[in-house]
């Protein structure tokens, strides 16, 4: 692997460290291994970001919109080339299986790099006729944008941002988890050496208390944050008080139903992946699994079959299908859910507990995990759980179905399985949620939006629509007559 990150923070252009900030380890979580020792940026630090990316906004926003949009052609490509190294790095931080890293983080952000590199030179207002009088429209970029991620996808979360922000013609500084600074470090360093001006893409590291720094500091445009639903509400009340704009991409307890006519495996296939892809740590995740009742006992059968069968180990082994959660305090929370939905009633049809044996012992790893005869008001079917705890809850009709999916504050997904045409997009027009999967689960090309309703979030990341949200729109109105005042 080449070089690891050399320093904390990537500011202006180049690394930069201040060892005056609170210091925090990375820790790979199938090991506990300490792999980087990094600081929180100080307040100097987050100042000189946001000084770079106000001068490098100027300047880029400046070019032509085709030198703009080669140079994010330029990171994608650089991306692909270096995805084994960028994803043996995502696989160390997040402790994700290489098998699902060489194909879901370096290469998604590449993909909307180079999407919404095509975007970026095609920008264009409208003109309006107004009589003798004539109006058009110029959209600009907002300025600086803070990004803010979540863990369980560091680099993907870190290249849906600042993708269409550069696009847009804004620089970003973005703040990964703490609990992954690394991999994002990269990307700062292949945007430079794609010809991005310095400080057109900072990252800078910490806790929350440093995310809220960013969102409240006077430079900032926008704050754009993938998080819990609870540090959403913060961050959007910070936001809101300077008048800022915001994309909140927040948690979900999205459902997915299963008719009895669906191709059951089909359907299976899409409950593991909603459910135990990066270990079950994916916010669209369709964790309360309605199935209709007369195929209940058949789904349930192959389900735990297949469940059986997933490889769980040592993510870095390109065997390995499920590696550990991200953190000791995760594994204590996701079996305290475990606990609560045994003591309130449901089955526990499979896992549950922690795997043993050396490969498991010094990390946290924890069992996939199936509940049956869950019903709607236990707690494992209320909370984002945040792990790879399947709840399957079982329907009679269609209306009673979508009345459940839909019983929820949260509406990031839903997905349903059926074989009939008509069905599918009735209930898929009627399920509150930002994106809905037919015969399908968890799929977010970059080519569509995806975002959240509800409390799940506001605005949308990808397709056409991440556009709007990084930038604004000015009217410009051109008198040609005389001024017609009437003093
Ligand atoms: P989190 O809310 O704890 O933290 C997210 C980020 O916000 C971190 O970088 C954290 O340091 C920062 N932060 C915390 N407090 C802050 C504050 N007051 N001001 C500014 N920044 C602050 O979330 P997490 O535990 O890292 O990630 C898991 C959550 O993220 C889950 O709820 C999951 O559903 C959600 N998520 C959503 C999406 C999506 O696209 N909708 C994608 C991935 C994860």
């Amino acid at each position: 692997m080449r070089a690891q990150p050399t320093a904390s923070h990537f500011v202006d252009g180049v690394y930069l460290e201040d060892t005056a900030g609170e210091p925090f380890d990375s820790i790979h979580a199938a090991t506990g291994e300490v792999i980087a020792r990094l600081h929180a940026a100080t307040p100097a630090v987050i100042e000189a970001a946001m000084i770079a990316a106000e001068r490098a906004q100027k300047e880029w926003a400046s070019w032509m919109p085709v030198e703009r949009s080669r140079v994010l052609r330029r990171v994608a490509d650089l991306m692909r080339e270096r995805n084994q190294e960028l994803s043996e790095l995502e696989t160390l931080d997040t402790a994700k299986p290489i098998q699902e890293t060489l194909v879901a983080d370096a290469t998604s952000g590449a993909d909307a790099l180079e999407w919404f590199a095509s975007q970026a030179a095609s920008i264009a207002g409208e003109a309006v006729p107004l009589g003798t009088d004539f109006a058009y429209t110029v959209r600009e970029p907002l300025g600086v944008c803070v990004g803010i991620g979540a863990w369980n996808y560091p680099t993907q979360i870190a290249c849906w941002k600042a993708a269409p922000a550069l696009a847009c013609g804004n620089a970003m500084v973005f703040k990964p988890s703490e609990l992954t600074p690394l991999s994002t470090l990269k990307v700062a360093e292949i945007f430079m050496e794609a010809g991005a001006p310095a400080g057109l893409f900072n990252v800078v590291q910490g806790f929350g208390a440093v995310g809220a720094a960013l969102a409240e500091h006077p430079t900032t445009a926008k704050v754009s944050l993938t998080g819990s639903v609870p540090t959403g509400g913060k961050v959007y009340t910070t936001a809101a008080a300077g008048m800022r704009h915001v994309t909140m991409e927040l948690g979900g307890k999205s459902p997915m139903i299963v008719f009895d006519d669906a191709d059951i495996e089909d359907a299976i296939g899409g409950a593991m992946l909603g459910n135990f892809y990066s270990t079950g740590q994916i916010c669209s995740n369709g964790t309360r699994v309605f199935v209709q009742a007369r195929i209940k006992d058949r789904f349930l059968e192959r389900l735990i079959e297949r469940t059986r069968a997933i490889r769980i180990g040592d993510p870095l082994d390109p065997e390995t299908q499920m590696g550990p959660l991200i953190s000791q305090a995760q594994r204590e929370k996701v079996l305290g859910y475990i606990e609560a939905g045994k003591r309130e009633g449901a089955t526990l049809a499979y896992g549950g507990g922690v795997p043993t044996g050396a490969v498991y012992d010094d990390g946290t790893f924890i069992e996939p995990t199936i509940f049956s005869d869950v019903t709607d008001t236990m707690t494992i079917a209320k909370e984002e759980i945040f792990g790879p705890v399947l709840s399957l809850l079982t329907f009679e009709s269609e209306d009673e179905a979508v009345a459940r999916a839909n019983g929820t504050p949260f509406g990031l997904a839903a997905g349903l399985f059926t074989r009939d045409l008509a069905r599918a997009h009735r209930v898929a027009g009627s399920l509150q949620a930002g994106i809905c999967w037919i015969n399908t689960y968890n799929l977010t090309p970059v080519e569509i939006p995806f975002g959240g309703v509800k409390q799940s979030g506001l605005g949308r990341e990808n397709g056409r629509a991440a556009m709007e949200f990084y930038s604004q729109l000015k009217t410009v109105h051109v008198g040609l007559g005389p001024v017609e005042s009437p003093y």
